[in-house]
């Protein structure tokens, strides 16, 4: 091997193999105590690595510290001793990124925290990796060399390779870890999570954990094991090519679309080429496999995008389903249905396994990694079952058959709740049902407020999922149709015939009711896997995306423009262009739309009953220009999301910086009536699309400003309407315009005091 600098550089796999071998027989080896085989771990890996210093630092569970718990180069006296917070030095660096840390002159890092006990001050380089198991830290482990020297790629991967395989080797293979929860399993716990998808829920933990025993994981000679890894590649890939032509799936377009995914990622070269090279390592494929899906789970963790998170959760999904391949094991299914009551808890969720999970059992889930922007959250909302989501230690805590409350109003799970607790959510439960039922009864009465204001109520969409909940809502219409979610399902560019049937078929359900389309808003987080012009962005949210890659690449905008005057033929098109920056973008890309009309109408084609362009106000700049801007479209959507992530400098789908800043400032507010007031003194119709509105203090503090339409996700709607209804509207003008001139913080106390008083409920 090859650690040391002097030493020969080229790549030895049969040394890795030897020591991965010889570090099982230590862990196997009878007699000794763990210390004692922990001590010799640390020696052998720094013998085999030519390393003045390997040594391990492992979590200690109850503050989360790291302490030194053994080590071949640094004084005996600190073993035990020496102890960093995550982020304290270089090695709480390490556990708190997760990533690996190699520095040619450690002490001159600033992160670099001296503690005298161990003598490490001789040592100048380092090298730390994480050990993660189950996307769980357990420890660190690192060399340290005299000399100062660069670590180079494949030393840094061989370390990660020995901390992957001691982390398994520690933690007892992966099924007995997850069987031996850390936490006290008779106390009741409480543990913050994400709300992906609204609701509450109190029912009994099924644990899906898709997790396969590997009993084997060094292999003496890697060629048998790349033809087990094709043969298996080669039966995944028949099994989801049947399925693909069963008339079930023929018949289900999202269905088809799915598999379409699954397959393509199967053929990944770039995945495949990760488990070769693994195997070339000395590993066994199923180890490979294995070792290949914890690093893609410890990159998820780091990586903000949530679309690339969702195909590396894929690729998650597929490695366990390939991993039950090898050892000939039936992937566990939920196809048996569930016991009444269920909470599903597990880490990832294929989509069909959602779309077909016995939902008259299930009660809520819980998806460790999932974030609220994915398509999974997307899903779960569209199917009305409360999620929770980002709960990573709940897997540890939980236990089959252990009662929770999965709390997806406040963000939060609570594990074996006492009786008391669980009566308090029942109440809350039964109330909620109730409400919903008197919301559910005003479907199809125009949305009134007290004093009788009509307001419009439009629903958010983006899969022909959510047409079956739109539907019965006899809502106004659809206010935003994310196009961009059909084409994110698929692997390649829908063609202009596909495109148009998908968008008539949206006209169809909707009947008479108005439908505005967003034309393609991908880009930032959501990438096209097929689409390669637009990745590896050093700034992807404010990058080259939605409208800027539409005008710059016109043949993606003139297909899906073509597609959506064919399906709006003899019916009204309402067209919206998303992320305009300058008026003049939404100039060139209307003028787009007005050609295509004459090329279609000069083929013989119908024109629409009404053609309408207008743009989504989501990016600051178009404030400054607003008369321009609103004197020009026929109409506009405020698009919160969006418009406060780029006000607020605050990346949307990061779980720290998502909701640091409170939207309800009087700033803000007054920036909202300043758009609304501009756009009804040009008669031109806005409405709000983005979450701000589904929520009820977002809405009053947008009536307040002025708006009168919203569009908003299916599962707020009958809610809002309610809230709507027991509005007073000129008395929430008169308070939230009084508040807009505040010269304070935040005034959500004084909203929420302001909902009290009118008797809205804000849950
Ligand atoms: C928004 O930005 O507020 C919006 C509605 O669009 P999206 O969430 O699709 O970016
Ligand atoms: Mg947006």
């Amino acid at each position: 091997m090859k650690i040391d600098a002097d030493i020969e550089n080229t790549k030895q796999s049969g040394d890795l193999r030897d020591l991965l071998k010889e570090l099982r027989a230590i862990m196997r080896a009878d007699g000794g105590d763990m210390q004692q085989h922990l001590q010799a771990i640390v020696a052998l890996i720094s013998e085999h690595l030519r390393a003045e210093v390997c040594s391990l630092y492992q979590i200690d569970d109850s503050d989360g510290s790291f302490v030194l718990k053994a080590t071949k180069g640094l004084r005996m006296e600190a073993v035990g001793r020496t102890r960093l917070r995550p982020g304290e030095g270089l090695v709480g660096t390490v556990a708190e990124s997760r990533q690996p840390l190699a520095l040619e002159n450690a002490q001159a890092d600033e992160r670099f925290a001296f503690r005298p006990e161990t003598g490490e001050e001789i040592y100048q380089s380092f090298l730390g990796v994480p050990l993660v198991r189950v996307q769980t830290l357990h420890g660190v482990l690192v060399l340290q060399h005299r000399q100062r020297r660069n670590y180079t790629e494949e030393e840094i991967e061989d370390c990660e390779t020995i901390a992957q395989f001691l982390s398994e080797m520690l933690n007892r293979g992966p099924v007995e870890a997850i069987a031996q929860p850390d936490a006290d399993l008779d106390g009741s716990h409480w543990i913050s999570a994400v709300a992906l998808s609204p609701g509450l829920a109190i029912g009994n933990v099924v644990l899906y954990l898709k997790d396969i025993l590997i009993h084997r994981w060094q292999a003496a000679d890697s060629g048998p094991e790349l033809v087990r890894l094709e043969d298996a590649l080669q039966n995944l890939q028949s099994k989801l090519e049947l399925l693909l032509l069963l008339p079930d799936t023929v018949a289900d377009p999202e269905k088809l679309e799915i598999l379409q995914t699954d397959l393509m990622l199967v053929r990944d070269k770039g995945w495949r080429q990760k488990i070769v090279d693994a195997i070339g390592q000395g590993l066994t494929v199923e180890a490979a496999v294995q070792s290949v899906r914890e690093n893609l789970k410890e990159r998820m963790q780091a990586i903000s995008n949530a679309y690339i998170r969702e195909r590396l959760q894929d690729i998650d999904e597929l490695s366990y389903r390939l991993l039950a391949e090898l050892t000939n094991q039936n992937p566990s299914s939920l196809n048996d249905g569930l016991p009444p009551s269920s909470i599903l808890v597990c880490r990832s969720l294929g989509l069909p396994e959602l779309l077909h999970l016995d939902r008259e059992n299930l009660a809520g889930l819980v998806v460790t990694d999932a974030t609220s922007s994915s398509h999974l959250a997307i899903i779960a909302r569209s199917l009305k079952i409360p999620a929770l989501g980002q709960a990573p230690e709940a897997l540890a805590k939980l236990q089959d058959g252990d009662r929770i409350v999965v709390d997806a109003i406040n963000g939060q799970l609570i594990i074996r709740p006492s009786d008391s607790v669980v009566a308090e959510f029942e109440t809350h439960i039964v109330a909620r049902q109730k409400r919903d039922s008197q919301a559910r009864s005003l479907s199809g009465m125009p949305c009134r407020s007290r004093d009788g204001i009509v307001m419009r109520l439009l629903a958010n969409a983006g899969l022909l999922l959510d047409l079956d909940e739109i539907v019965p809502l006899e809502t106004d219409g659809i206010g935003l149709y994310r196009t961009e979610m059909a084409f994110l399902i698929r692997d390649h560019f829908p063609s202009v015939k596909e495109q148009a049937q998908l968008y008539r078929r949206i006209y169809d359900r909707m009947g008479d009711k108005p439908v505005v389309f967003r034309t393609l808003d991908i880009g930032s987080d959501k990438e096209l896997p097929y689409f390669d012009d637009h990745r590896n962005e050093a700034n992807p949210a404010l990058g080259w995306r939605a409208i800027r890659i539409a005008l710059d690449q016109p043949d993606l905008l003139r297909d899906q423009l073509r597609a959506l005057l064919t399906a709006a033929e003899g019916r009204a098109l309402q067209v919206m262009f998303p992320m305009i920056t300058e008026v003049e973008e939404f100039e060139a890309a209307r003028a787009l739309l007005f050609d295509l009309l004459k090329d279609h109408q000069d083929q013989g084609g119908l024109a629409p009953t009404r053609l309408e362009a207008g743009v989504m106000i989501e990016v600051p700049a178009l404030l400054w220009d607003l008369d321009r801007l609103l004197g020009r479209v026929d109409f506009a959507s405020v698009g919160t999301n969006d418009l406060f992530q780029f006000l607020t400098a605050a990346d949307r789908n990061n779980a720290r910086t998502n909701d640091r800043f409170d939207v309800l400032k009087p700033g803000n507010l007054r920036m909202l009536s300043m758009i609304a007031e501009t756009a009804s003194r040009l008669d031109t119709p806005v409405s709000v699309c983005g979450e701000m509105c589904g929520s009820p203090l977002g809405l009053l503090a947008l009536v307040g400003c002025g708006f009168r339409a919203f569009s908003m996700s299916a599962v707020h709607i009958a809610h809002i309407k309610a809230v709507i209804g027991s509005l007073d509207v000129g008395i929430v003008e008169e308070r939230i315009q009084a508040l807009s001139c505040l010269q304070v913080g935040s005034v959500r106390k004084e909203i929420e005091i302001l909902a009290q008083d009118l008797g809205v409920e804000i849950l």
